[in-house]
């Protein structure tokens, strides 16, 4: 039986009868997230990418989760990956962090109570704020029948898995009300292809290639892998690594075009979902793993330069 369909290229339906929001806040900001799927903290600072270092410096985070949908739901609600400080009671933590969102839109007073009791972003800066919000995602896993899908203006599913250059014609910014975008970024993600690599080059790992020959097909049953695995040599492993690292300086390429295209003031953040494992500890990936480098990822955030 063929997979579900998974609604690439079908933004929610906009009812017309839909009341606009409210009257957004002078001076609110444009919000981007972009999401560099399974990139590690240290791929990113082997790759030395020029355009992202002139957002900020990278920081040395923690995501919340190991793998892709719990980790995107966790950012949705405004948590971003966490600096692991000592002698901090998480509710505390959490509550700064949202008022660190006052910073991010330029919206003064903001209130932690105002985002209950949904406790996601899009809620409330459509809601509460007044923003457009937009999704554009790779991974299958996020497609728009999901649950994150909520309080989006629009959702779509890019039809390739790694194409972030895709996604830049179809943003668009209004001098009305701000806008909100997250961009969920596949390049970084096994097999660490650039959206011209031919996929009859990508790698070919038994097992795991399975599981991805389908990404771009939307079919969702054939992403459980039935054959048996074989773990790699340590020569994949350092290429498969070296294609993560590559994968980062291209897309500090398309993040030029990105700040290029962004309306000044806009404020950006740059992140990663989960790390990824290259044979540590006889590791490969990420998802069912407790390994500190599953849980590293790099984040750098600040106004568009
Ligand atoms: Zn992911």
């Amino acid at each position: 039986m063929p997979g579900p369909m998974l609604g690439r290229r079908r933004p929610n339906p906009e009812p017309e009868s839909a009341a606009p929001g409210p009257t957004p806040p002078t001076g609110a900001r444009n919000l981007v997230f972009v999401v560099f799927d399974s990139l590690r903290y240290d791929s990113w600072l082997d790759a030395r990418p020029q355009t992202l270092a002139s957002l900020g410096d990278v920081e040395r985070r923690w995501s919340y989760a190991s793998w892709t949908a719990p980790s995107h739901y966790n950012l949705l609600m405004g948590l971003l990956p966490h600096s692991s400080p000592p002698e901090v009671y998480a509710s505390e933590y959490y509550k700064e962090d949202f008022l660190r969102y006052s910073d991010r839109l330029g919206v003064e007073g903001m209130q932690f109570s105002k985002v209950l009791p949904s406790l996601f972003l899009p809620t409330y800066l459509k809601h509460g704020l007044g923003y457009q919000t937009h999704a554009m995602v790779s991974m299958p896993v996020l497609n728009r029948h999901t649950v994150i899908n909520r309080d989006f203006d629009s959702y779509e599913l890019m039809p390739k898995h790694n194409d972030m250059a895709a996604m830049l014609s179809r943003m668009s910014f209004s001098d009305e009300r701000p806008s909100f975008y997250l961009l969920n970024v596949g390049e970084t993600h096994y097999p660490y292809a650039l959206p011209d690599e031919d996929p009859g080059q990508w790698p070919r790992i038994s097992g795991v290639h399975g599981v991805f020959r389908h990404l771009d097909q939307g079919d969702d049953e054939a992403a459980i892998p039935t054959e048996p695995r074989e773990f790699f040599d340590q020569k994949t492993l350092e290429e498969l690594r070296a294609r993560q690292i590559r994968a980062v300086e291209y897309l500090d390429e398309v993040v030029a075009r990105l700040f290029d295209l962004l309306p000044s003031s806009t404020w950006v953040i740059v992140t990663s979902d989960h790390g990824e494992l290259f044979g540590e500890d006889r590791y490969f990936g990420h998802g069912p793993i407790a390994h500190e480098k599953v849980f590293e990822v790099p984040f750098v955030e600040g106004i568009v330069p």
